[in-house]
């Protein structure tokens, strides 16, 4: 499909020129035409995610570069406004036409050893970051913070349910489904059993309510600030223990042991990424318990305490973002709960491009929880 078909040529964008500088609020081309499997989708909201703001505000530089210039957002929905008829269906099958709202995956190969032999394609060899997309060569616009995004080939799609609104749908691109891989790696929500949440950002509090709506016995939330443990408790945590109320993580370790009658918990899960987090949720979990690490703590990690791993026998896993799998179990997990839950406690008011660098912002302080920018506000 050609520019003649109707597609656009240009997308007003916040890009990205330097690290903790404001993002540049400019048009960008668009490819000219659609490579087979590609789509056009014109973006309905795009939600920022803590990685969002650490490859922004430069703490993951040297660990984690960004290509600059560059436009962020991998958490996105939208409405389809071209597609290449070489496929036209979604990763369940469903026909998808203009117009149709969607999310996708990160792009994948479909050929290399991770995505074939291992069948994970989360460890893809040529998995298509956003952050490694220059906005200045083809295809231009993979990040969400633009009024149109380029679908790439191999990115994997699904059409949203109606019941689904934009803010959640564009979550689950990225906090909702790393949450729930995180579970599934963990061997799933023990029934019954303790359940302690380490971090109270989108990813914990998405989290606390899997671990509640999946039959844990108790849900213990452990992060900060105040405004994301009261939608943590809203969301089914039994007990919430503040960082800020107790800074010393011995202090948070003991509170957890008395608050588990000293035996720990089954499964405990690293939300946080904080370079004490490991060491703290290994001494919180129980004898042949489980942990699983999730955030991105950068190179400076706390070692894990291996002789509480032995001891206890504990079950040590790592898990990084979601497939295509998490993904579309995550949207549902959403619609089927979003009765129970008010997932809107989640979310910003949202803001037009102009707003992204306040969000990005405040996201990097800790002072929102999930920023939301619809580029067609301007
Ligand atoms: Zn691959
Ligand atoms: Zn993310």
């Amino acid at each position: 499909m050609s520019a003649g078909a109707g597609l656009p040529a240009k997308s007003l964008a916040a890009v990205m020129h330097a690290y903790a500088q404001p993002l540049t609020v400019q048009e960008v081309p668009l490819p000219t035409e659609l490579e087979p499997g590609a789509a056009l989708v014109k973006i309905n909201c795009t939600t920022l995610c803590g990685t969002d703001a650490h490859l922004w505000d430069g703490r993951l530089s040297g660990f984690l570069d960004v290509a600059m210039p560059m436009i962020h957002g991998h958490e996105m929905v939208g409405e389809v406004v071209a597609i290449h008829p070489f496929e036209t269906r979604d990763a369940v099958g469903r026909e998808i036409g203009v117009g149709d709202r969607i999310v996708w995956s990160e792009a994948v190969c479909g050929h290399c050893y991770a995505c074939t032999v291992l069948g994970e394609s989360v460890m893809c060899e040529r998995r298509g970051m956003g952050f490694m997309q220059r906005a200045d060569v083809s295809p231009y616009v993979i990040g969400g913070l633009s009024e149109y995004v380029y679908v790439a080939p191999g990115a994997q799609r699904l059409v949203v349910a109606d019941e689904v609104a934009d803010t959640w749908a564009a979550a689950a691109g990225c906090a909702v489904k790393t949450m729930l891989r995180g579970f599934r790696n963990g061997g799933g929500v023990p029934t019954g059993g303790t359940v302690v949440i380490q971090g109270a950002g989108p990813l914990g509090l998405f989290g606390t309510a899997y671990a509640r709506a999946g039959g844990a016995g108790t849900v213990i939330t452990v992060g900060g600030p105040e405004p994301r443990l009261e939608v943590a408790r809203a969301w089914g945590a039994d007990v919430t223990v503040s960082v800020d109320e107790i800074p010393d993580p011995d202090a948070r370790i003991a509170e957890v042991l008395r608050l588990t009658n000293g035996l720990g918990a089954d499964l405990v899960l690293d939300f946080a990424g904080a370079p004490s987090a490991n060491r703290e949720g290994v001494m919180m979990a129980a004898r042949k318990g489980a942990y699983v690490i999730v955030g991105i703590a950068g190179p400076h990690a706390d070692p894990l305490p291996m002789p509480a791993v032995m001891g206890k026998e504990l079950r040590v896993c790592g898990s990084m973002n979601g497939d295509i799998g998490d993904l579309a179990a995550s949207l549902e997990f959403l619609r089927r709960h979003r009765e129970r839950f008010d997932w809107d406690l989640m979310f910003e008011p949202a803001v037009g491009l102009s707003g992204a660098t306040d969000a990005i912002a405040a996201m990097a302080e800790l002072t929102a929880i999930k920023p939301v920018i619809r580029p067609g506000l301007g």
